[in-house]
């Protein structure tokens, strides 16, 4: 069961909604208020399973002035972040800047990112450098493509992804990394908890080579891609998946709130 295991390791599940480039602040702020009502009546411990949402820039403010006004138990991140401190670099955002609306957690590497933006692993090892600069949890993603499975199995892109990624990592700062395979990524078909297990094990075994052991049984590491209440309880019951970032049913706010529950239908 989840709960054994996360006596045993100590890793309390994370489970992220990264909304993508979908509502506005005023849109933000009624999910996030609903989100945690939800969460309330349903008596969700808090404790028991982190909840973090990933909203568009121009929400971060609007989310951090009502969790601050109600202490909404729900953490916030941005979608991604500047290698860069300051300076011209036009439309990209400081580390800095995401510092000072208290965010907790960064997205980098969103294959989104690397298809779309042309990221390396090199960039995203920088932009891992610029989060722990500023004191952010970077949420490193790492995943293969359908081709790169066939053409290399299911674990060596991601583990050579993250291997490069980690060099960006400041010695004693937290990472978490998300293992999401780019073929899952909004296409309905998920990983099995078999595939994501055995991913996310070769990821820790990484960790523990690169970072040292007990920073490899520290890390929380999730799977994402195709993540939705009725097969949420199958990844957790895994013994190297410590949550899931969520994409589409991060945004229909029943769907998410069963997700962020899962213990409650993991079952034994
Ligand atoms: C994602 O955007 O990171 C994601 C996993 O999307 P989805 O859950 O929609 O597959």
């Amino acid at each position: 069961m989840a709960a054994e295991r996360m006596t045993q390791t100590q890793r309390v599940p994370l489970l992220a909604g990264n909304w993508k480039m979908n509502l506005d602040h005023l849109q933000a702020i009624a999910f996030v208020q609903k989100l945690a009502w939800t969460l309330k009546d349903a008596q969700h411990d808090v404790a028991s399973a982190e909840v973090a949402v990933f909203p568009p820039f121009t929400d971060l403010r609007s989310v951090q002035t009502l969790v601050n006004a109600d202490d909404l138990p729900i953490a916030y991140g941005g979608q991604d972040i500047s290698a860069h401190d300051s300076g011209a670099y036009t439309g990209e955002i400081s580390g800095a800047f995401l510092a000072a609306l208290d965010t907790k957690y960064v997205i980098v590497g969103h294959s989104e990112r690397r298809e779309y933006h042309g990221e390396t692993d090199e960039a995203i090892a920088a932009k891992v450098a610029a989060a722990h600069r500023h004191g952010i949890v970077p949420i490193i993603c790492v995943g293969e493509t359908a081709d790169d499975l066939e053409k290399h199995g299911p674990s060596a892109v991601p583990v050579a992804q993250l291997r490069v990624a980690l060099e960006g990592a400041a010695k004693g700062s937290e990472i978490v990394v998300a293992y999401e395979p780019v073929w899952a990524i909004g296409s309905g078909q998920a990983a099995t908890s078999e595939q994501a297990q055995q991913v996310c094990a070769a990821l820790r075994v990484l960790i523990a080579e690169v970072l040292g052991d007990e920073v490899a049984q520290a890390t929380r590491i999730l799977y994402g891609g195709s993540v939705k209440a009725a097969n949420i309880a199958g990844f957790m019951r895994e013994t190297d998946v410590d949550g899931a970032l969520v994409g589409g049913a991060s945004l229909q706010l029943e769907e998410f709130a069963s997700i962020v529950r899962f213990q409650k239908h993991v079952g034994t």
